[in-house]
């Protein structure tokens, strides 16, 4: 590299070439565009006389006149080897830098600007440390020049032939983008050593930078490669097959699938999301598991219905011909159900018809009601049942977010209906839960509710689904369990159970045919006669409905199938004394199980699940210190009950004849069967109370008598609830005396007529009036 002529180290003036950005450093070249008049001036009086400038950069690139603040302290001193004067006035500067210059002062400003130097030289260094410095800046910066893009390959060879450690520091930094700071610290950074070790924090940086980027790039580059060679080799698959005639099953499935979504008849929107969606599928390779997912959930889009409905057919004389043709008896039921479907079609959408909410125990013609609404109207039919649901998620679905992730039970029930329109029977939502994972009733509010559920959300769909066509039909055992704000919406109609009588004509005429049917036979093969029906009901069953009876009559039809598969020419006819050899022995007893009246046991009724049932309260003494005892899971309210009856019974003492010590002498054990069904509630304590007095009296209980009502201290009888499933109960077990209530006698207008007549009532507002119907006569002589 050509070294100037040297000055003198006296301070001397220079024309002034102010860079707005970048910086010259000493035994460098660089290029300079100027377009300033001053600096022009500059440069036409520099190279006049010997050539030679001052090149330094302003700390604001956007000022044009200048200020001693506005330049940085140092500049270099370089030679201008070529100027090029181009058309838009501006002129293209290579310079040659040349030395260090302190400026000492700015002058002039026209004709152009000049400044007052102290040159600098760079002292020779070659101490150990320096000499150390110097080979760790070269090593880094080969390692730089390697990796970088933007430094020139045979820079580095270039460094390795420096001779001065200063330069070596100069030329490096010149090859590094440093910003104008950073460069302008190291140009003005005269002692040798420093700038060698802060030109080394420099590389390291930049080093590091580089090999991150290094990484960076050859991974993107690494997965570019694989997905490259998979689109080719795809590519080329799909040529071959092509080729040979046959088509890509992906390529085949997303063409299935496009038509699917069309003849699927979405709202548009949704329509589009599909689409997305079956795209993004193209998209990913076919072995992805991803595939699947977004498969499976295209599939659940497409099969359920958006569009599809059935007409409705509303007859009312035909809906009622139907409503009697599966089912026998319910007249009240009916013409109510009748009723609503008037107001209904009456009111069309703008009323907002309460939801039909059919209560009662299994097995009394809930669902096959449900199922003949569907048949009178022309609707499909669904039934979902939400019995133990405690999940929101089990009708609003999972988010596909979820491995495994599915849609609720209500566009399940949707898929299956196919059509937007169905009966949509929802059963047991007596029996729906709530708890950490969220509450499902409020999802089944959202389902039920006409504002709402135009745009049900469910979490797997993604997609609102319309409801509001659906006609939402539920079922319920109990009514007290469902939650008020779900009540409200909903008529209900209760269906208390049969009686006797209407399951022995609901057997003969619809069970018997059914069964037979189903079984494959016909009238002349298999008949019951009506003793055998009775039996069957009496002592097989003890039901509100008629579900066992149908149950057990299926099983007789299979026993007789078998039969006529061995022995064809059979006739079989199904009598009381046939009936043991065909189901075993009786499972009931009807009327009392007892063959005489007993000390201490009284009949009480309940009413659960299942309707009502009758059940026995026992009671013994036993020698000991007076402590009651009480079995049977019985709930708290029940063995307060328990206490209550003691209490009274104990108070009077006198008037029941019971000698006082007894209660002292005794303990009491207290026990209702069956042991492992809990049981809670007051309206056992009449019950218990009367099993206690007959077994601390020792007189007898009436084993036809069955009881209910809550006790008070003093022995009134206060009313109980369920009566008319709790009669209904005592009427199927074979009770013939019922001890009520007084202020119960109202619910006797709700009971069947023929119950009516068949049993006794003893309306009770006082413990005696229980106990002298229940207990058997004080013989003479025994008080
Ligand atoms: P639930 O839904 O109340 O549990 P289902 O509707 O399943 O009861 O009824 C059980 C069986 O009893 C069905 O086969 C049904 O047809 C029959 N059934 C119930 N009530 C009647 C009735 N009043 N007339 C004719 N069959 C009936």
């Amino acid at each position: 590299m050509p070294r100037p002529r040297r000055r003198k180290d006296q301070p001397f003036e220079l024309p002034l070439v102010p860079r707005r950005r970048g910086i010259l450093y000493p035994n460098t070249t660089g290029a300079i565009l100027v377009g300033r008049r001053t600096t022009l001036r500059a440069i036409d009086m520099a190279t006049e006389g010997e050539g030679m400038v001052a090149v330094v950069t302003q700390r604001d690139p956007a000022l044009s006149d200048l200020s001693p603040y506005d330049l940085y302290p140092y500049a270099t001193e370089a030679t201008i080897q070529r100027a090029l004067r181009l058309p838009d006035g501006t002129t293209q500067l290579w310079v040659q830098g040349f030395r260090r210059l302190k400026i000492l002062e700015l002058r002039g400003g026209e004709p152009f600007y000049r400044v007052l130097v102290q040159p600098l030289d760079d002292p020779t260094d070659t101490t150990v440390p320096t000499e150390a410095l110097r080979r760790a800046v070269l090593a880094l910066f080969e390692k730089v020049a390697r990796l970088s893009p933007s430094v020139p390959d045979d820079a580095y060879i270039m460094a390795m032939n420096i001779e001065y450690s200063g330069w070596l520091a100069d030329y490096v930094a010149s090859s590094l983008s440093l910003d104008d700071e950073e460069a302008q610290d190291l140009l003005g950074t005269l002692d040798v050593r420093e700038r060698l070790e802060k030109l080394s924090i420099h590389l390291a940086k930049e080093l590091d930078v580089l090999e991150l980027q290094g990484k960076i790039h050859s991974r993107v580059q690494e997965e570019l490669d694989k997905s490259q060679r998979e689109y080719f080799l795809r590519e080329q698959m799909k040529a071959i097959q092509r080729e040979l005639g046959e088509t890509d099953p992906a390529a085949r499935d997303a063409y299935d699938m496009r038509e699917r979504i069309t003849a699927a008849g979405m709202p548009e929107a949704i329509a589009k999301k599909a689409e997305d969606e079956l795209r993004r599928m193209e998209q990913i390779p076919s072995a992805s598991p991803e595939v699947g997912i977004i498969r499976g959930y295209l599939e659940w889009l497409v099969t359920v219905p958006w569009s599809k409905s059935t007409d409705d057919r509303i007859d009312l004389i035909e809906a009622a011909k139907v409503l009697d043709k599966h089912h026998y008896g319910l007249p009240k039921v009916k013409e109510r159900i009748l009723e609503y479907m008037a107001v209904r079609q009456l009111a069309k959408e703008k009323h907002r018809s309460p939801i039909l909410c059919f209560v009662g125990p299994p097995g009394v013609g809930k669902t096959s009601l449900g199922r003949s609404i569907a048949e009178a109207l022309g609707r499909r039919f669904v039934r979902v049942s939400l019995g133990g649901i405690r999940d929101e998620a089990e009708i609003r679905g999972h988010r596909r977010t979820y491995v495994g992730a599915l849609p609720g039970r209500i566009i399940h029930g949707m898929r299956q209906a196919g059509t937007v329109n169905p009966v949509f029977m929802l059963d047991e939502v007596d029996k729906v839960g709530a708890d950490f994972r969220g509450d499902p009733s409020s999802a089944l509010l959202e389902v039920l509710d006409p504002e709402q559920n135009h745009a049900f959300s469910d979490h797997y769909l993604d997609v609102d689904y319309d409801l509001s066509k659906v006609m939402f039909i539920t079922t319920a055992n109990i009514l007290d369990p469902i939650i008020p704000a779900l009540r409200d919406r909903m008529e209900v109609i209760e269906l208390p159970g049969y009686i006797e009588d209407e399951k022995l004509h609901i057997a003969q005429q619809f069970l018997v045919p059914k069964q037979l049917e189903e079984h494959g036979l016909s009238r002349l093969q298999l008949t019951f006669t009506a003793s055998a029906l009775k039996k069957i009901i009496r002592e097989y069953t003890r039901e509100a409905g008629v579900r066992n009876l149908e149950r057990e009559m299926g099983g007789i039809c299979r026993k007789v199938a078998r039969r006529f598969a061995e022995n064809p020419t059979t006739k079989v006819s199904v009598s009381v004394p046939s009936l043991e050899a065909l189901l075993g022995p009786q499972k009931f007893f009807w009327g009392s199980a007892e063959e005489k009246d007993q000390v201490g046991v009284a009949t009480g009724v309940a009413r659960t699940e299942m309707g009502g049932d009758v059940l026995g309260v026992e009671v013994t003494l036993m020698p000991g210190k007076g402590s009651l005892m009480l079995t049977g899971q019985l709930g708290e309210v029940m063995r307060e009950s328990a206490q209550a009856a003691l209490s009274y019974a104990r108070s009077r003492s006198r008037e029941l004849h019971i000698p006082p010590e007894v209660f002292e002498k005794n303990d009491i054990h207290v026990h209702v069967p069956a042991g492992a069904v809990p049981k809670e509630g007051p309206s056992a304590g009449i019950t218990i109370a009367t099993a206690m007095i007959s077994a601390l009296t020792r007189r007898p209980i009436s084993r036809h008598v069955a009881m209910t009502g809550e006790i008070t201290l003093r022995g009134r009888v206060l009313p109980v609830g369920g009566l008319k499933e709790k009669i209904l109960a005592a009427h199927r077990a074979g009770i013939k005396t019922f001890v009520l209530p007084k202020r119960n006698e109202k619910d006797l207008l709700d009971v069947p007529p023929a119950v009516l007549s068949e049993l006794h009532f003893v309306f009770a507002g006082d413990m005696s009036e229980v106990l002298r119907a229940a207990l058997d006569p004080i013989q003479a002589g025994e008080a």
